[in-house]
């Protein structure tokens, strides 16, 4: 079979089974338009609005690769990079099926207001594939990770943009991703570029606490939400949509406080017990069987019923577009901790902010992620191996004072939360292009 029918194939496959057009059609409008409210709000200087709403540079890559059985598939890959004022463009790499350019210019441009949010020297980017992992054999994906490196090849730089783990990538993927790059230099520079992913294996140069980091923030601002709030989290109640990285790791982190999950919805389907579920117990299943269904300690429910679940907090941990002028109204919870990129649409936030319940925004509640990448990055840039109580404690700072500045921000504008959010990454970016001025 020729490269091209074998193309079309798998187009048609994606097109069928997993695509939602909705989801791809708007996810990069609804950036934009949480953007334009904030920028509206704080009256944003009007040339820094037009360098701000667009990204820099948009690289997309089609390349060949050999099939176990000896075809040849021709793959896409994005890298979108949003903005550098700040530092070095920096964020994940997703596999998915629904990844396409919309998508990734969305989730570059959250990375732009994350790190100017959190204070890490740090641009926006993001890129990814548009494949389904689960559909090819682990030396498949290590040659699909590697042709797509080389394809970007000076695109990315560890002083120049970072990758890292997103939606099925993890820290496996960014080892060959560092061994094809430094491949590609020549041998007197190839130890000086450890930095050119984050998330890596320990021993490849990661960092302690990355595996965790993004739900360990996560929880650090539910933790800090419960202390403004009054409120208890021995004996409080919470829903996790998503149960990969982020939602595991958030859920298994909330046990130690006492806090019970009720339900886990994943790509497999969604789980339910009122007496609690066990997160550590439930995350062994999920390494073992790929999703949470199936899991004899709970029963299946549908999609609305999990939504309907009433409990305190709800953590969405998957994808976008989640939280929509659909959907908002079936919850029954108090708190939505945002684990994922983009789960709430503007019209879902409406709702939300009209129905009085509260929001961490992604842009600040999952900035653990890329908060001990950057500590990761300077690790390897120092030659320095931190202990995980140093990590953890240099986050819980960071992404607590963030977690500060958006609190008094949405106090001092009367905004929500997200909105406050985005007024102190465009803060901070309007500051530093004023100061710098526009070459020439
Ligand atoms: P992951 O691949 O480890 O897990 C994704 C989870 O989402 C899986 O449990 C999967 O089954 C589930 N899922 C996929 N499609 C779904 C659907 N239609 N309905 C319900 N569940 C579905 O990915 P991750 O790294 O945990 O990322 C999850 C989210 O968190 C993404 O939005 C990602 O961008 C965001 N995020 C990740 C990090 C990180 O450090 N990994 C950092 C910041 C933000």
């Amino acid at each position: 079979m020729g490269t091209a029918s074998v193309t079309v194939r798998s187009k048609k496959k994606l097109a069928t089974k997993f695509v939602s057009k909705e989801r791809r059609r708007n996810v990069y409008e609804n950036v934009i338009a949480q953007f334009n409210r904030a920028a509206d709000l704080m009256k944003l200087d009007p040339g820094v609005r037009k360098i701000l709403g667009t990204t820099m540079n948009e690289v997309v890559v089609h390349f060949p690769v050999r099939m176990d059985d000896g075809r040849i598939e021709v793959f896409t890959g994005y890298r979108v990079q949003h903005n550098n004022a700040l530092g070095p463009f920096k964020g994940g790499l997703r596999f998915h099926p629904a990844v396409d350019i919309d998508e990734v210019r969305a989730l570059a441009t959250w990375m732009t207001w994350k790190s100017a949010i959190v204070n890490i020297p740090f641009g926006g980017a993001k890129g990814g594939i548009q494949i389904d992992p689960r559909e090819y054999s682990f030396s498949e994906l290590e040659r699909i990770t590697r042709r797509f490196t080389f394809a970007l090849g000076n695109t990315i730089g560890p002083e120049y943009d970072i990758p890292a783990p997103d939606v099925n990538t993890n820290p496996q993927i960014m080892a060959w991703i560092l061994d094809t790059y430094q491949s590609m230099m020549p041998a007197t520079e190839r130890q000086r570029c450890l930095h050119v992913v984050t998330g890596k294996p320990i021993e490849s140069g990661g960092s302690v606490g990355r595996d965790k980091a993004t739900g360990q923030g996560v929880v650090f601002l539910i933790r800090q939400w419960a202390k403004d709030h009054n409120f208890d989290l021995n004996g409080a109640t919470f829903i996790v949509q998503g149960f990969g990285n982020v939602g595991s790791w958030a859920a298994r982190l909330l046990k130690p406080f006492g806090a019970k999950l009720l339900a886990v919805e994943d790509v497999t389907g969604a789980i339910k017990n009122d007496s609690g579920i066990d997160p550590d117990d439930l995350t062994d299943y999920v390494k073992v069987h790929g999703g949470v269904r199936g899991y004899q300690k709970a029963k299946p429910i549908g999609h609305e019923e999990f939504l309907k679940t009433q409990a305190d907090i709800f953590i969405p941990a998957a994808l976008e577009n989640q939280i929509t002028g659909e959907t908002a109204s079936m919850l029954n919870v108090k708190l939505i901790a945002e684990g994922a990129n983009g789960p709430t649409d503007p019209e879902g936030d409406k709702i939300l902010i009209r129905r009085g319940i509260d929001v961490l925004p992604d842009v600040l509640c999952n900035s653990g992620g890329v908060i001990v990448s950057y500590f990761e990055w300077l690790q390897n840039k120092r030659s320095e191996f931190w202990e995980l109580q140093e990590v953890d404690c240099k986050l819980y700072k960071k992404i607590v004072s963030a977690y500060e500045r958006v609190r008094d921000t949405a106090q001092k504008y009367s905004v929500d939360w997200r909105t406050a959010a985005y007024i102190v990454a465009l803060s901070r970016l309007e500051k530093v292009y004023k100061e710098r001025g526009i070459f020439p």
